[in-house]
């Protein structure tokens, strides 16, 4: 299934392109949380972090690096926010990996995630660590 961001690199669909080369293409999001707000998507359609290789990561990785001092001079803003999500249930909405570089200003209004959990009570911070690096 060809996803609108294929379609976006191929100029089917209109987009406000800010930087491509071989591997990347930077354009900006249609629904910003604040001016500026970028997408840098691989050129190949891979759905998430799971399936991109690490070169195809690796320069998407260099194309954000690239931009996000960039953006943040062009916009004047004070800080930058790098996302990425996988899955429903993580919010991705589009099934082409993609990083957000968001611009951040002082009293924007966006707050950091609240954490929910507390290792203390209850959870094992040190079985759950143990799980992880026991599945590497
Ligand atoms: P995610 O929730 O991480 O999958 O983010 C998908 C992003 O793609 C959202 O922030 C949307 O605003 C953005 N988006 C969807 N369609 C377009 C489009 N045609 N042009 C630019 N950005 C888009």
């Amino acid at each position: 299934m060809t996803t609108i961001f294929e379609k976006i690199i191929a100029g089917d669909i209109p987009s406000n392109k800010v930087y491509e080369d071989d591997e990347t293409f930077a354009f900006l999001d249609a629904d910003p949380v604040n001016p500026g707000h970028t997408l840098v998507i691989p050129k190949e359609p891979y759905k998430n972090i799971y399936e991109i290789p690490n070169d195809s990561f690796a320069a998407v990785m260099n194309t954000v690096r690239k931009l996000a001092p960039v953006i943040k001079e062009a916009v004047g803003a004070d800080g930058i926010n790098i996302g990425q999500n996988n899955d429903s249930a993580a919010g991705q909405e589009v099934f082409h990996f993609h990083v957000h570089i968001m611009p951040r200003f002082e009293g924007d209004g966006y707050t950091h995630w609240q954490g929910a959990e507390n290792y203390h009570k209850g959870k094992s911070g040190e079985k759950i660590a143990k799980n992880i690096s026991g599945s590497l």
